[in-house]
């Protein structure tokens, strides 16, 4: 009887084979829905502010999907909430705002949702600062203080807690990223400390340093309130002013999401540095110099310092200096063979009389 021969073996092996395709496939099948199973159940945090968005993904990493609503680069003073906004707030297994009053616009619209129960407050416990002209009123940039910051992370780490979303890797971040912090903290310490006596002075638009100055002993004085929605009273300027004149102050400074053009007006007009720009309510892009909240308070610090360490540019001062040189080495040019020509003289006569 004549064998017959299978193009992939005997018959029995086809089956086989068969059979571990169909298990292999079911295996991929079985892993594929799993996947789509947890990325649907994937839990969801909604951030107010870049800033805690960059704290809370810091330490949940990819377990839970974290969100943002006023966008990197943008105002929160100034944000206004678009529709679908109220639906991401309904979602939300958690929420996380700063408080203080920051985000008045949200909120109400946490209150209209009904959904106050999944809100943490990130401020709670920090030591605020009152101000000065409005005793209602507190100031909501605790974050510029990195020791304060630790307490809004820590705030994050509890609100998870309590709301079931916690483990123990997110534990284990936490750690890390409170131990980076306190890094942080004493590295902007030593840096402002270096900046000379006579400079110690932030003079920036809005009133969004005074936790910054108060951490880091540096004075600051702003030439708006602690919200961007105010104006400049001609009295704040004119007091900016006297102090920059009577501190031969090297730079002021404008925050990156606020109209340059009052600043930079001011700067030319006195004759003094514009400093790079500051970054205070709102991470920069992702490819950029404050891309993380640890990345944006170094940044700043990096320029607060080299922008009050620098040596003045005055237009008129310089030129003022260069003429003054200039006829001061003009006038040594001079001085030396008419030395000369005198030793000389002098030389002569006494060689004559001998
Ligand atoms: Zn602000």
């Amino acid at each position: 009887m004549a064998k017959t021969y299978h193009i992939l073996g005997s018959p029995q092996k086809w089956s086989v084979l068969r059979r571990l395709l169909t298990l292999v496939c079911i295996c991929l099948c079985v892993v594929l829905v799993a996947d789509l199973s947890a990325q649907s159940t994937k839990k969801t945090i909604l951030c107010s502010t870049s800033i805690i968005a960059d704290m809370a993904q810091n330490i949940v990493g990819e377990e839970i999907d974290v969100q943002t609503m006023v966008p990197r680069g943008a105002d929160p003073h100034l944000y206004e909430p678009k529709p679908s906004d109220m639906q991401r707030i309904k979602d939300a297994d958690l929420i996380l705002i700063n408080g203080l009053n920051l985000e008045r616009w949200l909120e109400k619209l946490i209150t209209n949702v009904g959904v106050s129960e999944r809100v943490a407050i990130l401020t709670e416990g920090v030591q605020p600062i009152r101000s000065a002209e409005h005793e209602d009123s507190t100031d909501p940039h605790a974050w510029m203080d990195v020791s304060q910051a630790s307490m809004y992370v820590e705030n994050i780490l509890k609100a998870l807690r309590k709301a079931g979303l916690d483990s123990a890797k997110i534990e284990e971040r936490y750690r890390d990223y409170q131990s980076k912090l306190s890094s942080l903290h004493q590295e902007i310490q030593q840096l402002i400390q270096s900046i000379p006596a006579d400079q110690r002075l932030l003079i920036t638009t809005h009133d969004a340093f005074s936790y910054f100055g108060r951490a880091y002993d540096l004075p600051v004085n702003p030439l708006m309130g602690i919200s961007t929605e105010a104006e400049i009273r001609s009295l704040d300027l004119s007091l900016a002013i006297q102090k920059i004149a009577e501190k031969k102050l090297n730079c002021i400074f404008v925050e990156h999401t606020i109209n340059p053009k009052l600043m930079r007006q001011l700067s030319t007009d006195m004759g003094i540095n514009l400093g790079e720009p500051l970054f205070a309510d709102a991470l920069g892009s992702k490819d950029g110099p404050a891309a993380t909240y640890i990345q944006m308070m170094r940044t700043n610090t990096q320029r607060i310092v080299s922008g009050l360490s620098k040596p003045q540019i005055s237009p008129e001062k310089s030129s003022d200096d260069m003429g003054f040189l200039s006829i001061l080495g003009f006038f040594l040019l001079l001085a030396v063979p008419f030395t000369l020509l005198a030793y000389v003289l002098n030389h002569r006569n006494k060689i004559t009389h001998v």
